[in-house]
């Protein structure tokens, strides 16, 4: 009776699941976007290197894997900016490093 007020409400477990699935990629997507924006070339492939999140001034190559120290970014910053709220910017930081390999 309380599972089905529940599903009811906040639907049953594989609807919330697709849900979240959907919402990953939606994140991922926004994610991979600011990521692009603040990523520096890679001085030993020219790639793309996504900002390392929990730094302020590392970088890494997304094709060759190096990892460079450069110029200042606020990735950790950024995210909160564009995430509002603590279950969005959680997501965010789960999806970014996989969002920084597909740059
Ligand atoms: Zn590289």
């Amino acid at each position: 009776m309380l599972k089905r007020m529940w599903e009811k409400v906040f639907g049953t477990p594989e609807e919330i699941e697709k849900k979240n699935a959907a919402y990953r990629i939606e994140i991922g997507a926004q994610v991979k976007g600011l990521i692009v924006k603040h990523s520096l070339s890679c001085n030993g492939c020219n790639s793309l290197s996504a900002p390392i999140l929990g730094t302020t001034d590392r970088y890494k190559c997304g094709s060759c894997g190096r990892q460079f120290v450069s110029s200042s970014h606020r990735m950790d910053d950024i995210l909160r900016a564009n995430f509002t709220n603590i279950i969005t910017i959680k997501i965010a930081k789960d999806v970014y490093s996989a969002a920084a390999k597909s740059i």
